[in-house]
Order: C-alpha cells, then sequence, then structure tokens
C-alpha cells in the first residue's frame, strides 16, 4: 500500500513530506493504523539530527516482545531487544517497515507515526475511549509516558517528600505534574525561559527557579530547610544541569538523568553520591507499560489532575519543519502533527 510520509533522506537534512512510500504487509499479529495525529518528541530530533483501521482509537508506544525474561517479568522498557526493536529502523524480524523505489526507509520506534498509515505489533498499540480527542492523546505514547512515568514508577516520591524537575518540556512537565500527584509538597521547576517556568506554576508546580537569574542549587536548599530535594529529574542532557540535579539532592536523594543527550558529566564518588548517600539512576521511557500507565495518564487527565493538553500546540502535517523548529527554539512545548485533517472526535 502506497502511503504519505515525513522522510529524512540523510543525517541533518530536512522533513520531505513523500507520497509515494511503501507501507510493509501486514503479519497475523500485526494492526494496521490509520494516523490521526502525531506528537513530535526530541528524540525523534535526535534521531533526525544523527545523535542517537480497527473499530476502536489507538496511541501507539514502543515495542516489546513480551517473551524474554524481562517482558515476563513485566518490565519491557528493559525488553532484552529494545534496543533492536525500536532503535534499529527495520520491523522486530528485520525486514522493511517502509520503502522507497524499493529501497529502504528507516521507521522510528517500530512504527513511524509521522505518516498517514503504518503497520504495527498489535503489542505497540493501546486502546483508548471513543469519546476522546485523539489528537491530543498521541504524545502520551513517548514523552508524557517517560517524564510521569519516571516518577510514578520509578522514583516513587511518598506524600510529604520534594521533587525539582529540571527542564520545562513535554517530559519535565509530566514529571512535575506527577511529582503533584504523587503528593510532594515542594515541586520544583528549573528552566531557564519565563514563559515556560508560568506554565509550569499554571499546571501545579509550588515555585518556578529561573537558572540564568539565580543558582538553582542554592535556591531549591532554601526551599527545603537547607536539605536539598529527595528527587530530582533532569531532562535537559545539559551537563551543568545534570551536575546541579545531583547537587540539589539532600541527604538520600535520588536524581534520575532521561535526556536523550550523548554529554557526559564528571562527578565525584565520595563529595557528591558516598557521603551523603545519593543516587543516581537512568530510566528508559518511564519505565512504563504502556497499556497500564498511558490509561491511567488518561483517568488523571479526565479528572483534572494532568492537564497535558496544555503543552500541546496543533500543526499541519506538512509544517512539519517549522513544528521542529518551535519545539527546538522552546516557542512550543509539544508540537503534535494534525496528519487526517477530516478527522472529528467521538466519530
Ligand atoms: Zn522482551
Amino acid at each position: 500500500m502506497k502511503i504519505k510520509a515525513a522522510v529524512v533522506d540523510k543525517v541533518n537534512d530536512p522533513f520531505v513530506i513523500k507520497d509515494d512510500i511503501d507501507l510493509a504487509e501486514m503479519t497475523p499479529t500485526d494492526l494496521q493504523i490509520k494516523i490521526v495525529a502525531s506528537g513530535i518528541c526530541h528524540s525523534d530530533e535526535a534521531i533526525r539530527r544523527g545523535d542517537a483501521s480497527l473499530g476502536y482509537p489507538v496511541i501507539l508506544s514502543f515495542y516489546a516482545d513480551g517473551t524474554c525474561d524481562n517482558c515476563l517479568k513485566g518490565m519491557p522498557t528493559k525488553c532484552r531487544n529494545y534496543a533492536d526493536y525500536n532503535l534499529s529502523g527495520t520491523r522486530p524480524d528485520g525486514s522493511d517497515h517502509f520503502q522507497e523505489n524499493g529501497q529502504h526507509i528507516s521507521d522510528m520506534f517500530d512504527q513511524s507515526s509521522f505518516t498517514t498509515h503504518t503497520v504495527v505489533d498489535q503489542r505497540n498499540a493501546v486502546k483508548v475511549p471513543k469519546e476522546l480527542d485523539l489528537r491530543r492523546l498521541g504524545p502520551l505514547g513517548c514523552g508524557y509516558v517517560t517524564g510521569s512515568g519516571t516518577v510514578l514508577n520509578s522514583l516513587q516520591p511518598r506524600p510529604g517528600q520534594t521533587i525539582a524537575v529540571f527542564g520545562t518540556g513535554a517530559v519535565g512537565l509530566a514529571a512535575m505534574m506527577a511529582g503533584k500527584i504523587s503528593g510532594c509538597t515542594e515541586v520544583i521547576a528549573v528552566d531557564i525561559v519565563d514563559s515556560r517556568l508560568e506554565l509550569a506554576k499554571e499546571l501545579g508546580a509550588t515555585h518556578a527557579i529561573n537558572s540564568k537569574e539565580e543558582d538553582p542549587v542554592e535556591a531549591i536548599k532554601k526551599l527545603t530547610h537547607g536539605y536539598g530535594v529527595d528527587f530530582a529529574v533532569d531532562t535537559t542532557g545539559v551537563e551543568p544541569v545534570m551536575v546541579s540535579a545531583i547537587h540539589a539532592l539532600a541527604q538520600g536523594g535520588t536524581a534520575a538523568l532521561i535526556a536523550v543527550t550523548s554529554k557526559n558529566i564528571t562527578i565525584s564518588s565520595w563529595n557528591d553520591l558516598c557521603v551523603d548517600d545519593k543516587k543516581v539512576i537512568g530510566v528508559n521511557m518511564g519505565d512504563s507499560i504502556p497499556g497500564v500507565d498511558i490509561p491511567r495518564l488518561i483517568d488523571f487527565y479526565q479528572h483534572g489532575m494532568f492537564p497535558f493538553e496544555k503543552t500541546e500546540k496543533f500543526y499541519k502535517f506538512e509544517d512539519i519543519n517549522q513544528a521542529n523548529a518551535d519545539s527546538g527554539s522552546g516557542k512550543t512545548i509539544k508540537p503534535v502533527l494534525i496528519i487526517d485533517e477530516d478527522y472529528v472526535p467521538g466519530k
């Protein structure tokens, strides 16, 4: 079947929308998906740069085989073959997802949603309530489940604990809202863009720190009886910011570094970690189980506890490069490409 897709021909090229792309045939466990809308994540941009038809609606997330030991233990983000499945550019069996004139085109996350249609294994799909606006929900499968899952699944703050989130993009804001849901008394947002900090406050941050104007570590200590926070999440991948997230921890605190970045940091094992019993962890995809975590996020959303729609801005599919640029500059937190202009919510 021929489909329309946004394709990057080589590293750092812009997206080009092509309408002669061949979509893979379906296997017995596949679903053919008509795409209504797709969020753009920084991980899409990282890959572009070279760093790194059903009766009910579904949204898409990553693929895990469900058969390895970690999948069987309920940890699909730790699937033994996660990278091969999701970041190899091919289907799990090594075949092409998309072709142009018989030539391989790489997919992303074993799906690629910058397309009018795709084919995925049923494991990539999560059913969602028909009455909800699908255009809003797409990004739940990546950035939002990553940020919220890091807090709800990995860090698991208890009521009365404290959290600081560095970087208030979609992942950071999701982490922050999850801190609020968890009952953290201090939910501190750190960024360098005032408009984003304002939104962070609107979404539930108790304090917003502009780290261009004040030292975030000192400011965080002032807000936490001089101790520092129990949890910190870095979503920026910027070296001094990742180090600040560790320095801002209280004794026994944990910092989760979750940006897609190739940057390195230097920390002292004794002074920065051991003496204060601090932990630094990485978290893949918020340690999430999409079929469990995405419906839970939708419940939070419907109860007004996860107002992620305030971060979204719609763009036409043809404007994908503008959407990507606005995401990069911080002008738009979560661009959503509207691919099916005829979609009517609830129909
Ligand atoms: Zn597995």
